[in-house]
């Protein structure tokens, strides 16, 4: 059965999209951290990253910095902190999340609740700003 991921890439399931090429996808956390929390995914359904090619692994990373680029245009913070740990999702993917101070990047903190409004507007605010 696909992922979640594989489901959204395959617009199966909505997503508020950030970036996508012909390998990888982008697109906002749906349980934010920070605004602007963003999931890199190839779209090559694999579930561990080490286990993904040295050139998908090479090229996930290559497209998450361009995407890293346009969040921080949009979401102007001090950083973008980078993250990957997969315990909910089999379905590789790297978070990228603005943050100001170290408490930002914290997995266990409340959740953001944005509207689906808010959510729209950050999308295409990073969308707006990849190259
Ligand atoms: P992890 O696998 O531990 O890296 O966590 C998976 C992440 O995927 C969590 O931050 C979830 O909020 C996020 N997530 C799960 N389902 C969706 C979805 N349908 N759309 C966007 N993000 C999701």
């Amino acid at each position: 059965m696909p992922s979640i991921f594989s489901r959204i890439i395959a617009g199966e399931i909505p997503s508020y999209k950030v970036a996508e090429d012909e390998h990888f996808y982008a697109f906002l956390d749906i349980n934010p951290m920070a605004e602007g929390h963003t999931l890199v995914v190839p779209k090559h359904e694999v579930d561990y990253i080490f286990d993904l090619s040295d050139e998908e692994y090479a090229g996930l990373h290559l497209f998450a910095k361009r995407v890293a680029a346009a969040l921080e245009k949009a979401m102007p913070c001090k950083r973008i902190a980078t993250a990957v740990l997969g315990m909910e999702v089999p379905h590789a993917h790297i978070h990228l999340v603005p943050i100001n101070k170290e408490d930002d990047m914290n997995f266990r903190a409340p959740k953001l609740q944005l509207s689906a409004e808010r959510l729209a507007q950050i999308a295409s605010a990073i969308a707006s700003k990849f190259e």
